[in-house]
C-alpha cells in the first residue's frame, strides 16, 4: 500500500480533473435541502467533510432500482434469441464515507455468493471507489462506531483521512491536509493526476487524527454489537416489535433507503406480438405487507410486527451468521427517513434491555 499527502484544495481539483475523463458521482445538495450522489459539475460548491448522508446510499448507483435482467425476440427461423440487458458504463463514486463503503463491501459478499449476480459484479468492476473518512458522526442518527464501521475501508481504490479538525471551516486551505492511502492498482493509477507528496509514515499520522475524533462517536447502544445480536438471537421480545409496529405505516422506505437491503422482484413483461419480451427485476422491500405473499394468497408475515421482527433478524442474526459481518452499518438512514421517526438502532437496544429484563 502507498500512501499520500495532499491538502482539500488540491483533492477538489484533482476530482474536477477525473470528472471530465469518466462519469464521476459525488454527494450534492439538491433543493438546498439533502444530498444525493449526483455526477459532479463545475458549478458545484464541494462538501466533502460536512455533507449529510445521502438519501440514498452509494451502493444503490451498482445495484440500481429497476433494471432489464434480459430481452428475447423469435427470429424468422423460429428460434427465440436473447440479450443480457446491463448496460456497463465505468463510474468513479467519490466522498464515499466508511458507513456506506462497508455497505457496498457487503453487496458485494451478497452478489458473489452462491450463484454469481453477473448484473451487479459487472457494474462493481467497472465502479471505482473514492472513499473519504468521517473525523465527527455526521449527525444524531449516525451509530457507524457502534455498529463497527467506522474507519471500514474494504473496497475503496483509495481512503482519504482528513489530518485536521473537520469541524472548523474557517481554516486556511494550505493547512487542511489529508492522507490517501492507496489501496488497489486501479487506486494507483487515478492518484497519479494529484498533485501530491509520498508519505513515510501513514499509521502514525493516521492514529493522530482518530485520536482526536469525540468520543464516543455518534450514538452507543446498550451494550456491544455481539451481545446485542446473541439477544436477538436468544430471544423473540414480540412486545418490542409490537409496540414499534403500531407506528409503522409499511411503507418500507426504511428497505429502499438501507445501504445492505438487496431483496428484488422479477417480472415477465411480454409484447403484444406474443414473441418478445423483457425479464425486469426491481428493489423489493421486507416491511411492505404484500412481501411475504405467496400463490394462493397465504402471507407468511401478514402483521406488521412480524415484519419488523424478520428484519431486525436478517440485519442482525441470519445474514451475520452466513457473513461474519452485521448487516447494519449504523448509517442512520432507516430513523433519519421514516416517516413517522422509528429508527432501528431504538428497536434493538430495546430488544436487548427488555431480553436483560426477562432474565432478571
Ligand atoms: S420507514 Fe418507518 S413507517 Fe415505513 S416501513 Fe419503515 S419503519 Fe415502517
Ligand atoms: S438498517 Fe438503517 S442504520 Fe442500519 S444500515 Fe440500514 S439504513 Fe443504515
Amino acid at each position: 500500500m502507498n500512501a499520500y499527502l495532499s491538502n482539500l484544495d488540491q483533492i477538489e481539483s484533482w476530482f474536477f480533473n477525473l470528472a471530465e475523463k469518466q462519469l464521476f458521482f459525488l454527494p450534492k445538495k439538491t433543493q438546498g435541502v439533502n444530498y444525493r450522489f449526483e455526477p459532479i459539475d463545475h458549478q458545484q460548491s464541494l462538501d466533502l467533510l460536512n455533507y449529510k448522508p445521502t438519501i440514498l446510499p452509494p451502493g444503490k448507483n451498482i445495484f440500481p432500482d429497476d433494471e432489464i435482467l434480459f430481452s428475447y425476440y423469435k427470429d424468422d427461423d423460429g428460434h427465440y434469441q436473447f440479450s443480457q440487458g446491463v448496460t456497463v458504463n465505468s463510474q468513479l463514486l467519490a466522498g464515499v464515507r466508511a458507513c456506506d463503503l462497508k455497505g457496498v463491501y457487503l453487496l458485494d459478499e451478497v452478489f458473489s455468493d452462491g450463484v454469481k449476480d453477473s448484473h451487479y459484479l459487472r457494474r462493481r468492476e467497472k465502479t471505482d471507489i473514492i472513499a473519504f473518512n468521517c473525523m465527527t458522526p455526521c449527525d444524531d442518527h449516525c451509530f457507524c462506531e457502534a455498529a463497527q464501521s467506522l474507519d471500514f475501508q474494504m473496497g475503496a481504490d483509495i481512503f482519504i483521512t482528513p489530518l485536521f479538525s473537520t469541524s472548523h471551516k474557517g481554516q486556511a486551505n494550505e493547512e487542511q491536509q489529508c492522507l490517501l492511502e492507496v489501496l488497489t492498482p486501479r487506486g494507483n493509477e487515478l492518484i497519479k493526476s494529484l498533485e501530491s507528496t509520498e508519505c513515510s509514515s501513514p499509521q502514525d499520522l493516521k492514529n493522530h487524527a482518530i485520536a482526536s475524533r469525540p468520543q464516543p462517536f455518534g450514538r452507543q447502544f446498550s451494550a456491544p454489537i455481539e451481545q446485542l445480536a446473541k439477544a436477538i438471537h436468544q430471544k423473540d421480545a414480540d412486545s418490542v416489535y409490537q409496540q414499534y409496529a403500531e407506528q409503522c405505516f409499511s411503507c418500507g422506505t426504511c428497505n429502499l433507503v438501507c445501504p445492505t437491503c438487496y431483496c428484488f422482484e422479477t417480472k415477465d413483461e411480454l409484447n403484444l406480438d406474443g414473441s418478445s419480451g423483457k425479464k425486469t427485476r426491481h428493489w423489493d422491500a421486507c416491511l411492505s405487507p404484500g412481501f411475504a405473499e405467496v400463490a394462493g394468497g397465504h402471507n407468511f408475515r401478514a402483521e406488521p410486527a412480524a415484519r419488523q421482527h424478520h428484519r431486525i433478524r436478517r440485519k442482525f442474526d441470519y445474514l451475520p451468521q452466513r457473513f461474519e459481518q452485521t448487516f447494519c452499518t449504523g448509517c442512520g438512514r432507516c430513523g433519519r427517513q421514516c416517516t413517522t421517526g422509528i429508527d432501528i438502532f431504538n428497536i434493538v437496544n430495546d430488544v436487548y434491555l427488555s431480553v436483560q429484563e426477562s432474565q432478571e
